[in-house]
């Protein structure tokens, strides 16, 4: 028993030492016994075992106060590597990401297979992607689903994407791979790696809205992210906004995602302009934000009236949570300022006054990567204790 709690201690203090390194560019052992206030023979034991595995290194030297130099530590980004998969997105995609949240290599594979052949289609890109790295400085793997995922046993007990129910996909790869595994739900981890490496990170609270195919929203409350009680947390797409409106796929009327998706844009873009038929929603997105630039009237109409009912999921959100910062991102985030400027006009029309005034509509910078870059962040927290 007290072996264990001498190896947790260890354990703890190698983490915070390895945090407390990775938080600054470079740093000297004496900074780090000063910032963690452990011991400095403690600090150098530890950071000995850190060197040795790679994940620290020395980097040169420091201003002398008086007496040698001291030895400046760094954590080098490519220390280790893992693999980030992105579960909801129209196609199955998957990157090798550092420990930076820089992408060095991608893999995409077709995304419509169900049931066990989908977990098989993750398999085979978790496969291509390992193809690329050196297995000595592979982390894991991190996965961000669609649907009802728990964080706790990797458990993806509803995802309608792929029919999967009660799927254990943390279990199943673990098995298979020996490294660790992390899951999570794809807007929860899109919200970690806006936290981590999105505008102005580190900020306690976020809510990052992913408007694509579907309509949700993740959230990080004091640096973590919140799942909820039953890991749905941030599941807005299916709250109903138009009670007279069309019929949703989940069987209710008028949910958000009838009105404000890249489906339902798609749709009144197709209502609009008749060319378009036939074209995918990917491509009418591509054209929409054309249009825009151009200052097309109609396609300006489309985007305010799907930037309006964001605006109204916005307030409710304020209402709630009284967050500050709200961060867009997904595919429906490319339509600029003329989706923003409705949602925020929205917004401060339907929250309360000083709560919209003090909250701020961003579009994040991470791209299209997002979900793949939270996915490895996900496992990077879990195994390294880095954030
Ligand atoms: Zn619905």
């Amino acid at each position: 028993m007290k072996k264990t709690t001498h190896e947790q201690t260890k354990i703890h203090n190698m983490r915070l030492i390895l945090r407390t390194i990775y938080g600054n560019s470079t740093i000297s052992r004496a900074d780090v016994a000063r910032i963690t206030k452990l011991t400095p023979t403690t600090v150098s034991d530890l950071t000995e075992g850190l060197i040795a595995d790679g994940l620290v290194a020395e980097v040169g030297f420091g201003v002398s106060i008086g007496g040698k130099p001291p030895t400046l530590l760094s954590v080098p980004s490519d220390a280790r590597i893992a693999v980030g998969i992105d579960l909801g997105d129209s196609e199955l995609r998957g990157s090798l990401i550092n420990l930076r949240g820089e992408t060095l290599y991608s893999a995409s594979l077709p995304g419509n297979l169900k049931g066990d052949e989908a977990v098989n289609q993750v398999i085979a890109l978790i496969d291509l992607l390992l193809e690329h790295v050196d297995r000595k400085v592979f982390l894991g793997i991190g996965l961000g689903s669609p649907g009802l995922v728990s964080l706790e046993d990797g458990v993806v007990r509803r995802a309608v994407k792929y029919q999967w129910q009660e799927v254990p996909l943390k279990a199943i790869l673990q098995q298979k791979y020996s490294v660790p595994v992390a899951i999570a739900n794809d807007s929860h981890v899109a919200a970690l790696a806006e936290y981590i490496y999105g505008i102005d990170p580190n900020e306690e609270n976020l809510v990052l809205l992913k408007v694509g195919e579907g309509i949700s929203a993740g959230l990080i409350l004091s640096g973590k992210i919140f799942a909820g009680d039953g890991s749905g947390a941030g599941e807005i797409g299916h709250v109903s906004v138009e009670p007279n409106g069309q019929p949703c796929r989940c069987g209710h009327i008028g949910c958000l995602e009838t009105v404000a998706s890249l489906r339902a844009l798609a749709q009144m873009t197709r209502e609009v302009f008749s060319e378009v038929n036939g074209m995918s929603n990917d491509a009418i997105l591509d054209r929409l934000v054309r249009e825009l630039e151009e200052g097309n009237p109609e396609s300006i109409q489309i985007a305010r009236r799907a930037g309006e009912y964001l605006g109204l999921a916005v307030a409710n959100i304020v209402g709630l949570l009284n967050i500050h910062k709200i961060v867009l991102a997904g595919p429906i985030s490319t339509l600029g300022d003329v989706l923003t400027e409705s949602i925020v006009a929205s917004m401060q029309e339907k929250a309360l006054d000083t709560l919209s005034r003090q909250t701020q509509i961003l579009v994040s910078k991470l791209g299209t990567n997002i979900v793949q870059i939270g996915a490895a962040a996900l496992v990077q927290q879990t195994t390294l204790g880095l954030f």
